[in-house]
């Protein structure tokens, strides 16, 4: 016998690695070069040169320390600096006993959700959303309660988020920019989202936890602007990650950061701790604790993705498609040419292009476009588009 749940998780088909995979069956008949693959969300530019100077420097000088354990919660030094920089950048007071370092964001939501959890507990998820929060949530024992999207901006739809938001509502969780609508959050929608939280933890009597899950933070056009949310709303725990920013997905590592102000957040940053030893993750990768926070004022060059979006949104309003405005990340979310996105998305590979169906992120009639690819191949898939769309002419 073995956990149903667990055996489900581990032998359900993801429908992004199908596609991954049929892009490398495909390019073994047609090509590499034929086959336009937005199925993934790897970044495509390399980590900054500081990134490879500082692990070679450090494994040089300190071979024997630098492999050690460290605290759990990640090296003191590390988290300092890691607060110092977001204290420059934010004109915050944060201390380096508020953050505990992680493997990743996905590690740091999963020590969130289960530090707080209590039975009956609810986290609130606006579509569309990144699908794991659904796995994460449930294995913390918690329910996921989705809201679905607001498809003229995929910003909130507040009548559908007050009505869902219930006694039972421990913690709400937005993700901004969006994977994968691309789409940042205005501070009128945050500042809304924020006055509505206040009213309801006053009505109920007790903290609703605001978890803003930030892997895009660094990644916004010009425009745009990326709200530090702690300052709009008190109660927000900060999961953040150097996967994107710094182009280092492969060596996990993020943090939680629970400011000091926040309600019971003694407790809170206890909990997440609890968490992260009840996990087993013991502490992140000793040598990229150091790096990411000798790096954190840094990003790769992330212009591609900028220039990316342009394009895309440009070329495929042209040829009629429906695309609301990405103001970061590296995804563009448009609508499919018809409502049944699965089979758009399948139509499109009659075409080599791989789009992943909206859906499984919680707003069918849409496909994502991962565009942190090489802006080449964006340019040759166009005619690509353009025939897709024809396709559903005639
Ligand atoms: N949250 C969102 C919205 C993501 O898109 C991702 C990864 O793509 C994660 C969390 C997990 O990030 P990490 O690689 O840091 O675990």
């Amino acid at each position: 016998m073995v956990s149903e749940r667990m055996k489900g998780l581990g032998t359900a088909r993801s429908v992004i690695r199908e596609l991954f995979e049929y892009g490398n069956q495909r390019a073994a008949v047609v090509g590499r070069e034929n086959v336009y693959d937005f199925s993934l969300g790897n970044p495509s530019v390399p980590a900054p040169a500081a990134v490879n100077e500082e692990a070679v420097r450090l494994l040089r000088e300190q071979p024997d320390l630098i492999h050690c354990y460290t605290s759990a919660q990640g090296a003191l030094d590390a988290r300092q600096r890691l607060a110092d920089s977001l204290n420059r950048r934010f004109g915050a007071h944060y201390t380096a006993d508020q953050f505990y370092i992680t493997v990743g964001a996905a590690a740091s939501l999963c020590c969130v959700f289960n530090g707080l959890t209590c039975p009956g507990d609810e986290f609130i998820v606006f579509a569309p959303y990144f699908p794991e929060y659904k796995v994460f949530i449930e294995g913390a024992g918690a329910r996921m309660v989705l809201i679905p999207p607001e498809i003229e901006g995929f910003q909130i739809d507040f009548a559908a988020f007050e009505q869902a938001l219930t006694p039972h509502t421990k913690g709400v969780v937005v993700n901004t920019p969006n994977n994968p609508s691309g789409v940042v959050y205005s501070r009128e929608t945050l500042e809304r989202l924020a006055a509505l939280l206040r009213r309801k933890e006053e009505e109920y009597g007790h903290p609703i936890y605001l978890i803003s899950d930030e892997p895009y933070r660094e990644i916004v056009y010009a425009g745009f602007q990326a709200e530090w949310i702690p300052d709009l709303y008190r109660d927000t725990i900060v999961c953040y990650s150097f996967s994107k920013s710094l182009s280092l997905p492969g060596e996990r590592i993020g943090y939680v950061l629970v400011p000091g102000d926040i309600a019971d957040s003694g407790d809170v940053y206890a909990a997440v701790a609890g968490a992260g030893r009840s996990l087993g993750y013991v502490n992140a990768p000793s040598l990229f604790q150091q790096v990411t926070s000798l790096c954190c004022d840094m990003t790769a060059d992330l212009s591609v993705y900028e220039r990316n979006a342009k394009l895309l949104v440009t070329s495929l309003r042209e040829m009629g498609y429906h695309v609301v405005e990405p103001g970061g990340a590296f995804y563009l979310f448009p609508r499919s040419l018809e409502p049944d996105d699965l089979a758009f998305s399948e139509r499109a590979k009659q075409f080599d292009l791989l789009l992943v169906p909206g859906a499984g992120f919680g707003a069918p009639g849409h496909v994502r476009i991962a565009y942190c690819v090489q802006t080449e191949m964006i340019e040759r898939s166009l005619p690509k588009f353009k025939a897709l769309a024809d396709s559903y002419r005639k």
